[in-house]
């Protein structure tokens, strides 16, 4: 079979330099898309295609920019005091085996030490992670550490409840299952009472 990319010379490396703007490579890796999978790029409806594709990607993938401690920024203040959990926090995520969508909800809790993050900071710092390629094991990982690295709380546990798109539509195609996954920092600094109290709070 004939490569049928004439309108890219893949040999041709210099959009993937710094010094051609991301926009432009995304575009042409959807235009390559398109081709590959028997798609005429001219046809009316595809002719904004990759644009808008390299703007959904720019976006959907922005939390590689971003570290944990930007996400909080000025929003960590000092103070004690009882667990806190944030439950069924929204994310939308891209599956680094597939880059298929895969998406539900996020729950924190955790036990401060002497500081604690504004509440709205919680979920901006699960975009910084949950905006790049991810397996949920890493996403759930990734918020935990980035808590701990922010606010060195005595504990920190983070649930996540996925559903994958690429076990949806293609492969094993089970449509209704949910993945569960935990991670936790600090449980060894704590009572098993306490450890008891943090998971139930995000059950
Ligand atoms: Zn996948």
């Amino acid at each position: 079979m004939k490569f049928p990319y004439e309108a890219l010379d893949v040999s041709d490396k210099s959009f993937f330099t710094p010094y051609s703007p991301p926009a432009e490579a995304l575009q042409k890796a959807a235009e390559i898309i398109l081709l590959s999978i028997g798609e005429n790029v001219k046809r009316e409806g595809l002719e904004r295609t990759p644009k808008r594709f390299a703007k959904a990607y720019a976006e959907i993938c922005s939390g590689y920019q971003y570290t944990a401690q930007d996400a909080v920024g000025e929003g960590v203040f000092q103070g004690e005091g009882g667990l806190v959990s944030v439950r069924d926090i929204d994310f939308f995520s891209l599956c680094e085996h597939h880059m298929l969508p895969f998406w539900g909800k996020i729950s924190v809790a955790y036990l401060p030490q002497d500081k604690i993050l504004g509440l709205s900071k919680i979920p901006r710092l699960t975009e910084v992670f949950s905006k790049r390629l991810q397996v949920q094991e890493r996403l759930t990982k990734d918020i935990a550490t980035g808590i701990n690295e922010v606010i060195a709380p005595r504990a920190v546990a983070v649930r996540i409840v996925g559903s994958h798109m690429c076990m949806m539509m293609r492969g094993v195609k089970k449509s209704g299952s949910e993945t569960v996954t935990e991670f936790s920092v600090g449980l060894d600094k704590i009572s098993q009472q306490e450890t008891d109290r943090l998971w139930k709070s995000i059950e």
